[in-house]
């Protein structure tokens, strides 16, 4: 007879499973009431300083991944299952997979490990070697969450330029999405984008997420005490955020009585008055799995059938979660590794000091930036077509802003965070993911905000005293990288409107994208 760490008899050999912290499923397999009478499994979750450290990440993720861990472990508990649940500050916490799992085995006397997929290229190679550290039979088993399983989309999309609309199509067709009775998109149209990017006023009101202030003081001690360096403002006494599954489940049912109608039409519009807008805020609770995507897609489409919701609106809806949020992760697991060195333009710059407080005098980013630091959330265009269009066009090495977005948010892991940063934000994979960069002037940005009439700065100046940094440093990106640019047909127009441009006038505006360049700090 042993005893394990926690107390626990063992008299027999064990199974470990482990449980990572963005695997939090309990409609996994592993969880059906047959394997629920196996008594030789151990579940093992573990709070490591390995996954703390790899990114400087801010604070609510961390305390949120791990409140959803325990939490989960919990349920599991509560469900009769046999747990061991390694805090950060425990003194036995070797603080990485490998060794703990060492230790693990010999305590419980383990004959093999059972594992889900990682969804990020780094743990999984992690795992590869521990397991071969290990020396045990490994078994490693789908996640049980995405829509295509990951050998498909090896096949699919490795060397293959693949667009995201066919995709997505596809995917409609083969889960019967949003189809009529021939299997043809409803209203004619597979995409309904032009109707979904209106600038918002202030009508209808902004709904509130679904309001959450869970006290996590105890555990932000804990993870204080053991050293973790983070980012942001941990609202450990509030936390707002949802960390069961019951919390997501009532947070998307909020949302699509709330928020969903209107998701459509504001998806691309940004406000001072409210950082969420119509925005669902699942993200978090979609990648530590504590809803599925055809879960959200269904609890959405039921309010599209009960009429409440325009097609235009489900369609945008569905596309996110269908369309982007498979493809990103398509795009990742088939072009890893060599993906996280992609640098199209070579860039090389640091991201400007101000990305690390949001003390800029551009509003715009001021305010995207702040919100990003007190909520640990932006909205899809604030990341988009604000920080990621400003690091672009200044030239910033995709590492380093890579890094910032895998920290700073709260739904921030390596699947989905690269592709959209490095990819769909920073061009640097050179159009794997999207046809072309997404830059603008302020034009864009006034267009669809009302950040520019509070600004230090003119959004109708290109370059002299207050003239907007986004525009001429627009017309700097395009002109440093016409060589590579100026072939992409979705670009021409930009050029042509380029060579309207007198040539003193072009030189103003390079001239003041240089200066802007030098003393980007104190913009
Ligand atoms: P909503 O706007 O309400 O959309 C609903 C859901 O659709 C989201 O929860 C998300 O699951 C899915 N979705 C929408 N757009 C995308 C997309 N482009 N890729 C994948 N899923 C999408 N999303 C992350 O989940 N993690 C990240 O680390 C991340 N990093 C990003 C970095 C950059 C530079 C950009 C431009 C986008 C990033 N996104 C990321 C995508 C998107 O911005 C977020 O999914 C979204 O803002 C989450 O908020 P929400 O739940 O309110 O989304
Ligand atoms: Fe942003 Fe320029 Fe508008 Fe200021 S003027 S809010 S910097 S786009």
């Amino acid at each position: 007879m042993q005893r394990s760490l926690q107390g626990t008899k063992i008299n027999t050999m064990t199974c470990l499973r482990l449980i990572l912290g963005d695997q939090l499923n309990n409609k996994h397999s592993w969880f059906a009431k047959a394997e629920r009478t196996r008594a030789d499994i151990i579940y093992v979750l573990m709070e490591v300083r390995s996954e703390t450290d790899y990114v400087v990440h801010h604070a609510q993720k961390v305390l949120g991944i791990f409140a959803a861990m325990r939490a989960f472990a919990q349920a599991l508990r509560d469900a009769g299952l046999r747990v061991h649940y390694m805090k950060i500050n425990d003194a036995d916490n070797q603080q990485d997979f490998s060794a703990n799992l060492q230790l693990l085995a010999k305590q419980y006397n383990a004959h093999s490990l059972e594992r889900q997929e990682a969804d990020e290229y780094r743990l999984e190679t992690l795992l590869l070697t521990a397991a071969r550290q290990l020396g045990l039979p490994v078994r490693v088993v789908d996640s049980e969450h995405f829509l295509m399983p990951r050998t498909e989309l090896r096949a699919r999309f490795s060397n293959k330029t693949n667009r995201m609309e066919y995709f997505y199509r596809d995917l409609r067709k083969r889960y019967n999405i949003l189809l009529d009775t021939q299997g043809q998109p409803l209203g004619g149209q597979w995409n309904y984008d032009q109707a979904n990017r209106k600038r918002w006023n202030g009508t209808p009101e902004a709904p509130q997420w679904y309001p959450l202030a869970e006290d996590l003081s105890a555990l932000w001690q804990d993870i204080a005490h053991s050293g973790v360096t983070t980012m942001g403002d941990p609202m450990a006494e509030r936390f707002p955020w949802p960390i069961k599954r019951s919390q997501a489940k009532a947070w998307l049912a909020h949302f699509c009585r709330n928020g969903l109608a209107h998701f459509g039409a504001f998806q691309d519009a940004m406000s001072t008055a409210s950082g969420t807008l119509f925005h669902a805020g699942i993200s978090f609770a979609l990648n530590t799995k504590m809803l599925h995507p055809l879960e959200v897609i269904n609890a959405a489409l039921a309010e599209f059938n009960a009429g409440r919701v325009s097609l235009a609106t489900i369609e945008g809806f569905v596309r996110q979660i269908l369309g982007w949020r498979e493809f990103v992760r398509a795009i990742y697991w088939a072009r890893m590794p060599a993906y996280a060195n992609s640098n199209f333009f070579h860039h090389t710059a640091a991201l400007p000091r101000w990305y690390w407080d949001g003390n800029t005098k551009m509003h715009c980013l001021q305010r995207a930036i702040k919100q990003s630091l007190t909520g640990a959330y932006a909205h899809h265009i604030q990341r988009l077509m604000l920080t990621g269009n400003f690091a672009l066009l200044a030239g910033c090495d995709p590492d380093a802003v890579d890094a910032w977005y895998l920290g700073i948010y709260i739904d921030a892991f390596e699947w989905v965070e690269m592709p959209n940063t490095r990819g769909m934000s920073q061009y640097a994979d050179g159009g794997i993911l999207g046809s072309k960069p997404y830059t603008s002037t302020a034009g864009y940005i006034n267009k669809m905000s009302d950040y520019c009439k509070n600004c230090f700065y003119k959004a109708s100046l290109r370059h002299g005293d207050g003239a907007c940094p986004f525009n001429s440093l627009y017309w700097h990106f395009h002109a440093r990288h016409a060589k590579v640019l100026q072939k992409n047909p979705r670009i021409g127009m930009t050029y042509m409107q380029w060579q309207k441009i007198a040539d003193d006038e072009q030189q103003l505006i390079l001239a003041q994208a240089e200066h802007y360049l030098t003393t980007i700090d104190q913009l």
